[in-house]
């Protein structure tokens, strides 16, 4: 049995070989850049209206002078006649200004009769209501440095100056398989003896915050067989989640048929509560965890141990940990780190009742995870203690 630190010891050595790929803006977000990113044009590519108005060449007497409209210029258009002092193009938002023009004066500020118009006094300077070209960003500017996180305005940004693909860190292609012969998919009426199974839609879910939809979901019975055969069609993912049967009953034969599969086990239990089955193991680069059926323990060994495998792949940080006092008392034996279920306001942190492995009211009810250690057996109100926020406050 290994204890927690040197279960997440082994698994970052194992799980660390990113890889980079290219992918399109509109499957971006949330990702991390894998590169740095330099503007390939200019921004705005052209000197252009910022106002409805009307383009002319800027002269301090404006508002002494009659100018004449001799053309229109729609936003995407381009107009090649230039202009002569005392005429104006009308013009749009978003419109390129025409050649020599260099200011705009917006249509609420001019007095129009036909073709003429004059413009009122203190309201214009040289260049007003024009965005010159490359004000935003020059070509061959620095856009996004490496490690960035795309969000929305990222992306904006980057079609913006006309990039359409990004390397990016990629996501590991997970796949999920739940063993266990008295599992039934809710929805279902509920056979005698049987459970509704919950263990493969807590991962989806849990995966799905992560922006990560998994590759594959199977259940099988607890037959060994069928166990090996789920495992073999997974061995080309990059993690592959086991739950159930991983512990040493009759009918776990999780860990068995992993070895017939050719995984190398690196650890099997835990020094832990929930999750003290929990196992490891590698084939070729392919990760494999096999977490104990309680639904509590899949949740607690996938925020422990499986995010920060995935945090290896896509350079994430998913889950803030924090070091808050408790407001309440809480006791347990030594020898095994638990990971309670507790809810904190961001200033302290409340352990909830409920812990039991089976249960999951608490974890539904909790934003954090907090972390126990092994020898220690009393902690009083006011004691800092290690949390992990898996939910908002
Ligand atoms: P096991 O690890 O197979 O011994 O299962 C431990 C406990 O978790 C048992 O009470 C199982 O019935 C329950 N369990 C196993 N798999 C699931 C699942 N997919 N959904 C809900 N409960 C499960
Ligand atoms: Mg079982």
């Amino acid at each position: 049995m290994v204890t927690v630190n040197a279960a997440k010891i082994l698994i970052n050595e194992y799980a660390s070989h990113s890889n980079v790929s290219d992918i399109y803006i509109n499957d971006a977000n949330g990702h991390i850049l894998a590169e740095d990113l330099y503007a390939i044009i200019d921004t705005p590519p052209f000197d252009s209206s910022a106002m409805d108005g009307y383009a002319i060449i800027y002269n301090d007497e404006y508002y002494k002078k009659n100018w004449t409209v001799i053309g229109e210029v729609q936003a995407g258009a381009s107009v090649n006649s230039a202009l002569q002092t005392n005429e104006a193009f009308r013009i749009f938002t978003g419109a390129k200004i025409p050649a020599v023009a260099n200011t705009v004066v917006v249509q609420e500020k001019v007095n129009r009769q036909g073709n003429i118009f004059t413009i009122e006094k203190h309201i214009l300077e040289k260049g007003s209501n024009v965005r010159p070209q490359g004000s935003q960003l020059k070509k061959g500017e620095l856009i996004l440095t490496k490690n960035s996180k795309l969000n929305a305005a990222c992306i904006s940004l980057l079609a913006n100056i006309g990039i359409s693909k990004v390397k990016v860190y990629s996501k590991p292609k997970i796949s999920i398989i739940v063993t266990g012969k008295e599992l039934i998919q809710p929805g279902t009426p509920l056979p005698d003896g049987m459970i509704y199974e919950s263990n493969s839609f807590a991962l989806k879910a849990a995966l799905n915050e992560l922006q990560i939809q998994p590759s594959t979901i199977t259940i099988t019975d607890d037959i060994k067989e069928d166990i090996i055969e789920a495992i073999q069609s997974n061995l080309m993912q990059d993690i592959v989640i086991l739950t159930g049967g991983v512990s040493v009953g009759d009918y776990d034969f999780v860990a068995a048929s992993l070895e017939q599969c050719g995984v190398k086990e690196i650890f099997h239990k835990v020094k832990q509560k929930p999750g003290k089955p929990f196992y490891f193991g590698i084939k070729n680069k392919t990760l494999i965890f096999g977490l104990p059926g309680n639904p509590a323990a899949v949740l607690t060994c996938f925020y422990e141990y499986i995010v920060p495998a995935i945090e290896t792949y896509t350079k994430h940080i998913y889950y803030k940990t924090d070091n808050l006092p408790l407001i309440n008392s809480y006791t347990k034996k030594t020898g095994l780190t638990h990971f309670v279920k507790a809810k904190t306001d961001g200033k302290t942190v409340e352990i909830l009742n409920s812990q039991e492995s089976y249960l999951l009211n608490s974890f539904a009810y909790a934003n954090c995870i907090v972390e126990l250690p092994e020898e220690e057996e009393i902690f009083e109100e006011g004691n800092i203690v290690k949390l992990k926020m898996i939910a908002h406050i």
